[in-house]
């Protein structure tokens, strides 16, 4: 066991908002998802510091077979504008 250290940090948390909005498309390959997923268990304060953390593993859990049902991806693409939002105020600080 050792490219484990690799694959969690192949995606920072940025990556991680990004890559669900295109996984809300559909455009995400299972080895993408995968990378997410092992990331939020690595690193749960990147959404949970947010409320959506529990939202966006639901939406993983349910992973290849099924679409998002429109609620649950209306409310995480509203609450990832404002992570969004916040995460580039964070890291632009002029
Ligand atoms: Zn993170």
């Amino acid at each position: 066991m050792s490219p484990d250290d690799a694959m969690g940090h192949d995606l920072d948390c940025g990556d991680v908002v990004e890559a669900v909005y295109l996984y809300l498309d559909g455009e995400l390959s299972a080895e993408v998802i995968d990378k997410i997923r092992s990331h939020l268990d690595e690193c749960s304060p990147c959404l949970r510091e947010y409320g959506i953390e529990k939202e966006v593993k639901a939406l993983i859990a349910r992973s290849c077979c099924e679409t998002a049902p429109d609620a649950l991806r209306a409310s995480i693409v509203s609450r990832l504008e404002i992570v969004r939002t916040e995460m580039t105020v964070k890291f632009r600080r002029d």
